[in-house]
């Protein structure tokens, strides 16, 4: 399933585990290799045995986080996985490596940044993992693309939906005027 936006029903893959998976990349691979063709060839790549690409976000246009000037792409990936959160991570990092994603300065410019978002099975706490991805529920990067995919999947942290999640992020703050004069 290549096509975007195709949102998911709920149901688990068979046997497996069910993985959101953030897609990023700011920093072209070669001439003709920009950061949106990257997150095209990710989708190819989660979509390799063993893994299933069940859905993806359309991809955006998002203006950097942090010191790198570059626009970045990014989308929201569903993946079925016969695989364990530590596994699933490393397979994304060989991914990564084949995109030659370097270790440059934290949220400098990347070729190709996956992130595990959600699992299935709930919530990670791991020396090197944490599932949810901690920073998920205040990005609008990674809520808007997921709410087009997975508005129901429900955040075992905090309980809430992706839908709750990103009307939260993208409700319109109350104005504080300060103090009233009295
Ligand atoms: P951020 O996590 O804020 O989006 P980043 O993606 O730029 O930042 P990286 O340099 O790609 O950070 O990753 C640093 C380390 O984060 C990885 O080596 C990995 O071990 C760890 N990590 C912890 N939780 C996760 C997760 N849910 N998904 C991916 N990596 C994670
Ligand atoms: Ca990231
Ligand atoms: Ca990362």
């Amino acid at each position: 399933m290549t096509s975007g936006s195709k949102r998911w029903t709920g149901e688990c893959a068979e046997g497996g585990h069910l993985y959101a998976v953030g897609i990023g990349s700011n920093r072209p691979l070669a001439r003709t290799l920009g950061p949106h063709a990257i997150v095209e060839a990710a989708f190819t790549a989660l979509d390799e045995a063993p893994l299933r690409l069940i859905a993806h976000s359309p991809i955006i246009a998002t203006r950097p986080l942090g010191p790198s000037s570059r626009t970045y792409a990014n989308s929201v990936a569903l993946v079925a996985a016969p695989l364990e959160p530590l596994a699933m991570l490393a397979l994304l990092q060989t991914i990564e490596r084949r995109f030659h994603r370097r270790r440059y300065r934290r949220w400098g410019p990347r070729t190709l940044d996956l992130d595990l978002l959600l699992w299935s099975g709930g919530t990670v706490n791991e020396p090197h993992l944490t599932v949810p991805h901690p920073a998920f529920r205040a990005r609008a990067f990674v809520l808007d693309p997921l709410h087009a995919i997975a508005p129901g999947w429900r955040d075992p942290v905090t309980g809430l939906t992706i839908a709750q999640l990103h009307a939260r992020l993208t409700r319109p703050k109350p104005v504080d005027h300060g103090p009233r004069a009295l």
